[in-house]
């Protein structure tokens, strides 16, 4: 048993009411629970951990949603946008050390200038690279044509959080308007889908008024979308965002943190193999927190090589980990901790997502 639900059933069909059991776990049972999700993970997706090295591409935002700290509305930070030579120099870098991958992400912007300048990053990094390297894009809602673009010059993942699958939740954490429509989030994922991305969406865990059920029925959003990667992690508050005021209303870190874990049990369990990534979020709560996901059932690390000077500005939420630019050691660390679990870093390999092709195959 874990909770109240036969071990047989956690893994098979489990029921909305199994998935708020689960993620309600506390004491022991979570570790029971973390368990299940790695022999899930060992059976479908193996004992390996991809890598996606990230490259904070720019902190220029057209948005304003009411969480995040590069906002448009902030007019604290200081905007930057990497150059061309920094891009190369960071996608070399993961090229270089076996990376596999990368992920490009960005502020959201939709004007000619930033899609064309994506498009030319794309085209030229594959040049450079030997084609060899996966790329990832997570630069939020844009026409099926921008796609398209981006997926003919060479990417062929993409990332795009629905934040929360509760339309009512959604429209407390953005303004209500056109440029923040839940719909046209979720149109935006079926044009990636359609277009031939693996597609990745996920949540943010522990906002003020989410309660399990609200997370319960995320994991089956996950499922009805039938997505490919899942990226989700806690919610941080930002000293310069709306969402500041309402931090009584939060959860200790201790407690997003836990949540954060058995949301990615959860999802491993029922989602069986999908990519999951360990995100930075709960790196920043817990030390080794990085490492705790993936014990939890994560397999995909996106260790951050942006230049630190950059990175420093792309502050999301408070208290961001920048990397001092020694990633490499880092990662030593992480693969010796691995090995303690009989888990191991991937080298020179894509790791795209098995239920990509299961799902493909089924079409
Ligand atoms: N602009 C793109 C990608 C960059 S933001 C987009 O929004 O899709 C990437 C992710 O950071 C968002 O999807 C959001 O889930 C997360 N994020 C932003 N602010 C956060 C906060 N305060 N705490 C935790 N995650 C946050
Ligand atoms: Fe912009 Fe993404 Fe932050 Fe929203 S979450 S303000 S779209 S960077």
């Amino acid at each position: 048993m874990i909770g109240d639900i036969p071990y047989e059933i956690v893994g098979g069909n489990l029921r909305r009411d199994d998935l708020v059991a689960l993620l309600s776990l506390g004491g022991d049972e979570i570790e029971r629970l973390f368990e299940k999700a790695m022999e899930v993970r060992k059976k479908y997706v193996g004992d390996k951990v991809h890598m996606r090295g990230l490259i904070e591409l720019s902190n220029t935002c057209a948005k304003n949603c009411y969480y995040c700290g590069i906002r448009a509305g902030n007019k604290e930070v200081s905007r930057y946008f990497l150059e061309d030579d920094q891009v190369f120099h960071a996608a070399e870098f993961a090229y270089k050390n076996g990376f596999g991958s990368l992920a490009i992400q960005s502020g959201e912007r939709s004007d000619r200038e930033f899609i064309d300048k994506i498009e030319y990053l794309i085209t030229e990094i594959g040049k450079r690279t030997n084609n060899s390297l996966g790329i990832t894009l997570s630069c939020g809602e844009q026409t099926e044509e921008t796609y398209r673009r981006w997926f003919d010059a060479g990417a062929h993942r993409y990332l795009l959080r629905i934040e929360s699958s509760s339309q009512e939740l959604y429209h407390r954490i953005h303004p209500r308007n056109a440029k923040h429509d839940f719909n046209n989030r979720l149109k935006s994922l079926e044009m990636l889908k359609k277009i031939g991305y693996q597609v990745g969406t996920g949540v943010m865990i522990g906002l003020p008024h989410q309660t399990a059920e609200h997370l319960a029925d995320d994991i089956l959003f996950y499922k009805r979308m039938d997505v490919d990667m899942i990226g989700m992690g806690p919610y941080i508050p930002h000293i310069q965002t709306p969402m500041w005021h309402d931090r009584g209303l939060l959860n200790s870190d201790k407690e997003r943190f836990e949540l954060g874990l058995k949301m990615i049990a959860v999802t491993r369990i029922l989602l069986k193999d999908v990519n999951i990534a360990s995100t930075t979020a709960l790196e920043t709560l817990s030390e080794k927190g990085r490492l705790k996901g993936i014990l939890a059932g994560a397999n995909i690390i996106m260790p951050n090589i942006t230049p630190p000077v950059f990175a420093k500005s792309y502050k999301l939420y408070e208290n961001k980990p920048i990397s001092d630019g020694n990633v490499i050691p880092a990662l030593e660390k992480l693969h010796a901790d691995l090995k303690d679990n009989g888990l191991s870093l991937a080298f020179n390999s894509w790791g795209d997502s098995k239920h990509y092709f299961e799902r493909n195959l089924k079409n």
